[in-house]
């Protein structure tokens, strides 16, 4: 993409009402635009990270069998009565249609999954089953200053599984699990994510958690570092030992939630009637587990854990582009160029333009800052600051040795890499 053609801008100045990090470091660097709190709108950057986050989520979630749905945002008061949420559920967002009738905007799916699945699955034959969607989230959350991490509305992956007993279950978490641990691989996080034991809410006496240690994190856990797994403070008081080892020796961090899994049992099933015909011919309630992950808050969490003073340091395969192209003019005087003997220098236009439409063609995507009358400097700013994993500059220094620079995001060393390798560097 062309730099002079993208219709955003960064900014130098803090924006002035945002006090996390990651929400003031995607609003100067043009990722994100904040409406108010907790809502933001996402830019041409901005949406390219977040559609590689749940391009990346739906490969693992088809990888075990998951078969992806768009359920509405907008659901009727019934079902949320049928499980007696509409008055429990604090902080669902509740509307009321020109019908007189009563709405929420949908803070979770079991109410909507549940009843869809019963129109489907008859017989044991029909399971185990595994229905996710991407979507949007509405919370009416009390505070809303994280950034992305704690969204008003924020995008959700919401996995439900479908089995005929418990021992079904149990096995498709422990496939769940390692499901996840892939995907915050991908998305630059496992070695700073931890298995995290939490309360357990309708069926097992945990759930789990999937916890990022940074800073910014609204959590705290207790890290038992033999096992590499954690306990979250609100359940640390009837969980005093490793559930792992029974080491009692943890260290306590701050974290950010990135995924949460939980065994459901009927707690859903039951309510709406969801059951199915066993190998014996009797009726039995389905076996349910459910899979959260919030692509908007893995976005924001990424962007706390990988960042210098410059700005953001993207995982290459989450980055918006994978190299940011630098067209450097008039670096010195005509003078001084003369005195340089880099007179004959070809034109830095061509030449750059070239690199991009083949880089391009060669599958590398590049975000080519060609834009005029822009200093160097600003340039190098605004390419940290944007944070692609590679930096290319072409100059007439690079050109002199024939080649551009090439540097790393996440280092400090350049090297000068001949004109005619450049594409096969990527
Ligand atoms: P939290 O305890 O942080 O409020 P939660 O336990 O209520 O989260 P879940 O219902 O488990 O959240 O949602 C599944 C996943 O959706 C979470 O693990 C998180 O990644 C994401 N998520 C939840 N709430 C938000 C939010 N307000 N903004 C952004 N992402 C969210
Ligand atoms: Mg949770």
């Amino acid at each position: 993409m062309l730099q002079s053609k993208l219709f955003t801008k960064t900014v130098k100045e803090l924006p002035k009402d945002e006090i996390s990090f990651n929400a003031q470091t995607l609003i100067r660097a043009g990722f994100i635009d904040k409406v108010t709190a907790g809502v933001y709108t996402f830019l041409p950057l901005g949406l390219k990270v977040h559609n590689k986050i749940c391009d990346i989520i739906r490969e693992e979630m088809n990888a075990i069998g998951g078969q992806e749905i768009l359920m509405p945002a907008l659901t009727p008061k019934n079902v949320w009565q049928t499980t007696d949420r509409w008055d429990s559920f604090d902080a669902l967002f509740k509307l009321a249609g020109v019908d007189k009738k009563e709405y929420a905007l949908g803070a979770t799916h079991e109410e909507i999954i549940t009843p869809l699945v019963k129109k489907y699955i008859f017989s044991y034959k029909e399971l185990p089953v595994y229905i996710y969607q991407i979507q949007t989230k509405f919370r009416n959350e009390l505070r809303a200053k994280a950034g992305l991490i704690r969204g008003r509305e924020f995008s959700m992956k919401d996995l439900y599984s479908f089995h005929k007993d418990e021992e079904d279950l149990d096995k498709y978490y422990e496939i769940a699990k390692k499901a996840y641990f892939k995907i915050y691989d991908r998305c630059g996080l496992s070695d700073k994510t931890y298995l995290t034991f939490a309360t357990g809410g309708a069926f097992s006496k945990y759930s789990h958690e999937f916890q990022t240690l940074t800073s910014a994190g609204e959590d705290t856990i207790y890290i038992c570092d033999d096992c590499k797994i954690a306990i979250n403070e609100e359940i640390i008081k009837e969980q005093e030992t490793c559930p792992k080892c029974g080491g009692k020796k943890f260290r306590k961090e701050k974290a950010v939630e990135v995924g949460n899994i939980f065994k459901l049992g009927a707690r859903f099933s039951k309510p709406f009637g969801l059951q199915f015909i066993n190998e014996g011919g009797k009726k039995q309630d389905v076996i349910m587990g459910c899979y959260g992950m919030g692509p908007s808050r893995v976005m924001a969490t990424i962007v706390e854990v990988h960042h210098d003073g410059r700005g953001i340091i993207w995982p290459e395969e989450i980055a918006p582009f994978v190299a940011s192209l630098l067209k450097i003019k008039n670096q010195k005087s005509p003078a001084a160029r003369r005195a340089a003997g880099q007179a004959k220098i070809k034109n830095i236009d061509e030449i750059s333009n070239k690199i991009y439409t083949d880089l391009q063609a060669h599958g590398v995507e590049v975000l080519y800052d060609d834009r005029e009358n822009i200093s160097a400097g600003e340039k190098f700013a605004d390419a940290d600051l944007i944070g692609c994993p590679y930096r290319i500059v072409v100059s007439e220094k690079t050109l002199a040795k024939d080649s551009v620079e090439v540097k790393r995001r996440d280092s400090e060393k350049c090297e000068f890499v001949k004109l005619k390798e450049i594409i096969n560097y990527f």
